[in-house]
């Protein structure tokens, strides 16, 4: 868009120049020859003008899109705040989910592998494993499975 503005702000010192020697001209005559010149520097005005708010409307396309993911990212952030990383007895990484006063939700682990990749996956009991729904990370978990593990699902986090 820079360049758009250097070259209406050219075109608009060029109509200037040329009004001014329109202004000075001695005859009719000369008036009349500038004029083409003046047309000519007005329609590239108008012109850049027209590229400039098409610049201009897709960089408010692009403001607009990057504050909804920069509101996604920050709740995405306070949601990742409420995971710890927690060892298993059995061997294995999880994110467990830390309880806070309050807060209704129920106890669960998330899948350390998808949680990097920016996916929360809660980790599902099976028999004596936790799985994970999404990569099928298979976790020994005998007797260690959050309770709350029984609920939940796959959501995708928007990091
Ligand atoms: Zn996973």
């Amino acid at each position: 868009m820079l360049a758009e503005i250097a070259s209406a702000l050219g075109a608009i010192r060029t109509g200037s120049d040329i009004a001014r020697d329109m202004a000075s001209a001695d005859s009719l005559d000369e008036v009349q020859g500038k004029a083409a010149d003046l047309f000519g520097a007005i329609a590239e005005i108008q012109q850049q003008l027209a590229a400039m708010q098409i610049a201009y409307t897709s960089l408010l396309g692009e403001r607009d899109a990057l504050d909804r993911e920069v509101a996604a990212m920050k709740l995405a952030t306070l949601d990742r705040q409420r995971y710890s990383l927690h060892a298993l007895p059995l061997g294995g990484l999880v994110y467990r989910f830390k309880a806070t006063n309050g807060r209704a939700d129920v106890a669960h682990d998330l899948c350390v592998h998808c949680y990097d990749l920016g996916t929360k996956s809660v980790l599902q009991p099976n028999g004596t494993h936790l799985v994970c729904p999404t990569c099928k990370l298979r976790l020994r978990a005998k007797g260690e499975a959050s309770p709350a593990a029984k609920r939940g699902g796959v959501c995708l986090w928007s990091v």
